[in-house]
């Protein structure tokens, strides 16, 4: 995730929520399902802003709501790009294993150019999926947790991971790298309290997983609903309402049945609605409002949790580059 700042709820339901279940996720046996490592893409900010004055306010932000939201830093190392070399080395070899014109039919970049209007793009934001496969295979990762957006990276890293393996075949290990596949979250897309297609901070439509419950009811006092539904009385459709959409993911079963109900028949008012889907939100958000404030009172304990997680991604990360080199006859091959 790149370090951005304070998350939103579109960050919480389209991925922090997914990573938390897959650290804590157990086999019969009891032991982990997976290993999880999370990455803080402070590298990939530099594709599209060269501001880097905020960086390491926003990663502390954003470590703090992650670590709030359930990240245990025991179970699976935080860490930043920039504080371990072997992401931009191995950057570098990927780089030589796909050719420009593949990175330029990339959708998601296509989609990015449209939307953006832009006329032209750095060498590094071309490269962006090939830092990314570089993220994902350092650490060997099988799984990557990810937005539908981010397919087509995905695919890129399945790519260049068997291009390296093909070409660089290792004497002992055979393949060095895995080939990752993705894991899409059930419930990856929010949208935002003015019913634009995503939460999003610069559209100003966002409810933050620190946000009190006042802050909560007063954002959704303005969210967009059914606009035929006028009256408090009149039939709704909460198919296309926003505040809607919220319920069916933070609200119980029944409450979701009873609201869909009473929108339908017009036996509830959109006020009463919102209300109900603010206090949904808050009694999620509850628990991590109070770690929030935990580690927000101890910053040096979130400095020493990166630190530490640093420490042991770069164990990993050297190991592999150790295999690259190996495989690619760089350096001294193991029998
Ligand atoms: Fe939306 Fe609720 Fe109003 Fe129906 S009653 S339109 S679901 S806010």
């Amino acid at each position: 995730m790149r370090p951005t700042g304070q998350l939103h709820l579109g960050h919480y339901t389209g991925a922090l929520e997914n990573w938390i279940e897959q650290q804590n996720l157990l086999q019969p046996d009891g032991t982990r399902a997976y290993e999880t490592c999370f990455l803080i893409a402070d590298y990939h900010n530099l594709t599209t802003s060269l501001d880097t004055g905020s960086i390491y306010a926003h990663t502390i932000d954003m470590l703090t709501d992650w670590l709030a939201a359930g990240v245990d830093p025991e179970k699976s190392p935080v860490f930043r790009q920039s504080q371990v070399k072997e992401h931009a080395e191995l950057f570098l070899i990927f780089a030589n294993l796909i050719t420009t014109a593949r990175l330029e039919r990339n959708p998601t970049l296509k989609e990015q150019v449209r939307d953006l209007n832009m006329e032209s793009m750095s060498y590094g934001h071309l490269g962006y999926p090939v830092l990314q496969a570089a993220d994902i295979l350092l650490y060997k990762g099988n799984v990557v947790p990810v937005g539908e957006d981010q397919l087509p990276h995905v695919e890129i890293t399945r790519e260049i991971s068997r291009k390296f393996n093909a070409h660089f075949p290792h004497p002992a290990l055979g393949e060095v790298f895995p080939e990752p596949a993705p894991k899409i979250t059930k419930f990856s897309r929010l949208v935002g309290l003015d019913g634009k297609a995503k939460m999003s901070k610069s559209l100003g439509n966002t409810i933050l997983l620190s946000d009190t419950p006042d802050e909560i009811a007063g954002k959704m006092r303005n969210a967009v609903t059914d606009t035929q539904k006028v009256r408090r009385n009149d039939p709704g459709r909460p198919e296309v309402c926003t505040v809607f959409s919220y319920h069916q993911k933070f609200s119980s079963a029944d409450a979701l049945a009873s609201v869909e109900a009473g929108c339908r028949s017009g036996a509830l008012g959109c006020v009463d609605c919102k209300k109900m889907c603010s206090a949904a939100i808050s009694e999620e958000l509850a628990p991590m409002l109070d770690k929030r404030r935990h580690y927000e009172a101890r910053p040096e304990m979130v400095r020493q949790i990166l630190h530490e997680g640093e420490a042991r991604a770069r164990v990993i990360a050297r190991q592999t580059m150790t295999e690259v080199r190996e495989a690619m006859h760089l350096g001294e091959v193991r029998e």
